[in-house]
């Protein structure tokens, strides 16, 4: 894989990493719910070595369980997340900021323990390409 590219919604914060993408997980932990309000978090795990921040600084906040998650501190866009006991030489990224995020699709849901229970049965909702009755 080339270079991967990809940055926060106002733009403030942009990164870039380099590398063979370790795995690519749909997250559905406690933790990444409340880091982030959304049900579920898709992580890209690149090589720290090949990661950078190349425009900005991110927001660090690091939990009391040692991980640490990145965020814009202008927008909120959580961008990504180190934790070395856990993840050693990697840099989860938050693979829809970049900039293709369909580019690498995931490969497994973890955390499935703390999955919210409608997460389960999503397909059985009703569907809409915008919203309900705009076609
Ligand atoms: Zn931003
Ligand atoms: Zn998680």
């Amino acid at each position: 894989m080339g270079k991967i590219t990809g940055g926060c919604r106002c733009g403030a914060v942009r990164y870039e990493a380099e590398g063979t993408a370790a795995h690519h997980a749909l997250c559905h932990c406690r933790d990444c719910q409340m880091a982030s309000g959304a049900p579920v978090l898709a992580w890209l795990a690149m090589p720290a070595e090949g990661f950078s921040v190349t425009q900005g600084e991110p927001v660090r906040y690091t939990a009391p369980s040692g991980s640490m998650r990145a965020f814009c501190g202008t927008c909120g866009t959580p961008l990504f997340f180190v934790n070395e006991a856990v993840l050693p030489g990697i840099v989860d990224i938050q693979s829809v900021t970049l900039d293709e995020p369909d580019a690498i699709p995931p490969q497994a849901q973890i955390q499935l323990a703390e999955r919210r229970s409608y997460m389960a049965a999503l397909d059985t909702l009703p569907g809409f390409d915008r919203f309900p009755g705009e076609g």
